[in-house]
């Protein structure tokens, strides 16, 4: 099938075939290759349905060392409900990569869970920004090692009022990481975060 042809390896082909995914869709075309072969940061500019949480999914499950247990990814969007959608569908993409752990923190729900869910070694951390900013106010999260940072529905982030959440919380991130923003339009709040917060981005629009 045309997703061995992006560059995936072995087990997230075989998760992907246990999905039923049988053709890549246009984000993931564009994405997943660019991903997979250049650090880089990336803009793209899709709409929810489109595939995009796989199009940043499978190029991340496959980044990400399950030898290490030190976070290496956050993954910011909007609302709690998304956040635990992101997080499922990466636990499919990556049930045949072992001792992978993705911890969803979000609002209205025991930050004492949440934590103790941290503790026990996340590599991919999938929060809404106020909680995620409060966790890090307390110690309890530790994003200053990541490898890469993911803005989901930017857009969306920006018109609940994240933009300081985002910004304090990318303030405690390495400039080393890697940033990939997908937002559903472009308004001018988007494109003042990728151009103040990201080096020189890939543009993908489908
Ligand atoms: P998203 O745009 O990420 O919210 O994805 C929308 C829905 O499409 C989700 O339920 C995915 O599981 C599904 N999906 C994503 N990529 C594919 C694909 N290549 N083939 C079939 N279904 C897909």
């Amino acid at each position: 099938n045309q997703f061995e042809e992006l560059g995936l390896d072995q087990q997230v082909l075989q998760a992907i075939a246990d999905m039923g995914f049988e053709t890549p869709s246009e984000v993931q075309e564009k994405t997943i290759p660019i991903l997979l072969d250049q650090e880089t940061d990336l803009v793209a500019l899709a709409q929810t349905g489109t595939g995009k949480t796989a199009a940043f999914g499978f190029p991340l499950i496959q980044k990400i060392s399950s030898e290490s247990r030190k976070t290496q990814a956050l993954i910011l969007s909007p609302t709690r409900e998304l956040c635990l959608q992101i997080t499922n569908e990466l636990k499919n993409y990556s049930k045949y990569k072992k001792s992978l752990q993705v911890v969803a923190v979000y609002g209205g729900a025991s930050i004492t869970d949440q934590s103790k869910q941290l503790q026990r070694g996340a590599q991919i951390i999938v929060a809404t920004p106020g909680r995620m900013q409060d966790m890090i106010r307390r110690n309890l999260a530790d994003i200053s090692n990541i490898d890469y940072c993911i803005l989901d529905e930017a857009d969306e982030m920006l018109n609940m009022g994240f933009y300081e959440d985002i910004k304090s919380i990318l303030s405690h991130t390495p400039n080393t990481k890697k940033t990939w923003l997908f937002s559903a339009t472009m308004p001018k709040e988007v494109a003042k975060i990728a151009s103040k917060f990201m080096k020189n981005p890939v543009e993908i629009t489908v």
